[in-house]
């Protein structure tokens, strides 16, 4: 089944139909809101702004594709039985993804809370109804490397296990007894720790004890999908709403079976359970599976092509103003695509790079970038087609207004 997944994949990116497919706005984004109907923002009074910051939650992370709408509306208008949706749904990811079993969560936090609890409860749902309060028959400590402590492991604390920090395989390994339940990854920072991908899977095998990897923001690459639990990781964890353009409020939990078995014990629309409050409407996980099939499918090289040369178009334009330098880099693990940080003399440019991200932010259209004080940084991933022409000129005017003395 792997294999049959892999090669159709690539049989798709040869296909010069789907190529030609993807040229206007289909291999970033429609555009938003016209629908010719109310426009609700401005009904309420809000900005909308070009999105050449990347996916953050805060900017409401990504705009779905079309596919991913049409099957949201789809589903907005019958009924379907939530459980039997996600049987389906998961069954259909797994296929795609190629792993043993897959459900959709409530964003990657909600997926590491639920596989999680599935890991401490196995089938027993009397168990489930005891999370986070009382753990007792239950294992109640998940170990992971101080270099992978970000506030994201609060969803480990959500099941009321104890977090215990190491740095060395030794330590690891010595950190390990009865009551270890799980041992968690974040897969951006596997070359930040001591214990990479390797030794910690070994280590993990060795002592028969579940992994988990967070991997919430870490397609493209397309392979990323299933690299992980092929690698070995028992359960393996995606935001929904970042590359696969999915629902923002959706994840996917992805491993083996009796592991994802165990996470929907503690799921809605199961009541008694630490998971209650991460419900997913049959919209979104609809929509979910079909933001994933879309992604699976679509032409990744084009798309990358595409970025790259966006990117370039916003570079060469900033570059354009005496005293201005660009780096153009690609992150190694999440947000994996052509970025560009502008910088510059600011002897000649007398504006700092927090007042050009707020000029950019007060234009109009607005424009939301990221950077701090050293840089205005932009990626293109979750543009609008046409939009990095705006962002390109935008940055360009800035930049001269304020080299003028
Ligand atoms: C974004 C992110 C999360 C949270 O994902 P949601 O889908 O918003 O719940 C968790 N871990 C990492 C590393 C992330 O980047």
């Amino acid at each position: 089944m792997l294999v049959s997944r892999r090669d159709l994949i690539k049989q798709l990116s040869t296909l010069p139909l789907l190529g030609g497919m993807f040229t206007a706005g289909a291999i970033t984004q429609r555009m938003p809101g016209l629908t010719g109907r109310r426009d609700y923002y401005k009904e309420l009074g809000l900005r909308n702004f070009i999105n050449a910051a990347g996916t953050y939650t805060a900017l409401t992370g990504c705009l779905m594709t079309e596919e991913a709408v049409e099957a949201y509306n789809y589903a907005a208008g019958q009924y379907v039985a939530l459980d039997e949706l996600q049987d389906k749904v998961g069954e259909r990811l797994a296929e795609l993804i190629g792993c043993e079993a897959a459900t959709v969560t409530c964003g990657a936090f909600s997926a590491i809370t639920l596989g999680l609890a599935g890991v401490l409860t196995g089938d027993d749902p009397k168990k489930a109804a005891r999370i986070p309060y009382d753990l007792t028959g239950m294992k109640s400590e998940v170990i992971l490397q101080k270099s992978h402590s970000i506030g994201y492991s609060h969803a480990l604390k959500n099941c009321g296990v104890k977090i215990i920090e190491v740095e060395t395989v030794g330590e690891l390994e010595n950190a390990i007894n009865e009551n270890t339940a799980m041992l968690w990854f974040l897969n951006a920072h596997n070359f930040r720790g001591k214990i990479q991908y390797k030794e910690f899977i070994e280590v993990g095998k060795k002592f028969n004890i579940p992994m988990m990897n967070d991997c919430a923001a870490d397609v493209p690459p397309v392979e990323n999908l299933w690299k992980y639990t092929d690698m070995g990781f028992d359960l393996v964890c995606f935001s929904g709403g970042k590359g696969l353009r999915g629902p923002q409020s959706c994840g996917l939990l992805l491993g083996k079976k009796e592991l994802i078995r165990g996470a929907r014990l503690s799921a809605p629309p199961r009541g008694d359970t630490v998971g209650r409050g991460m419900k997913v409407n049959k919209e979104e996980v609809l929509a979910m599976l079909i933001a994933v099939e879309t992604y699976i499918n679509r032409d990744h090289d084009a798309e990358w092509k595409l970025w790259d040369s966006q990117i370039k178009l916003i570079s060469n334009s900033a570059l354009e103003v005496d005293g201005v330098e660009t780096d153009i880099h690609v992150p190694e693990i999440a947000n994996h695509v052509p970025s560009l940080n502008i910088s510059w003399d600011q002897s000649k440019i007398k504006i700092t790079p927090n007042e050009a991200r707020q000029a950019l932010r007060a234009g109009h259209p607005s424009i939301e970038t990221v950077g701090g004080d050293k840089s205005v940084n932009i990626t293109t991933w979750m543009m609008n087609a046409g939009e990095e022409r705006i962002v390109a000129r935008r940055v360009k005017e800035i930049l001269m207004e304020s080299s003028k003395t």
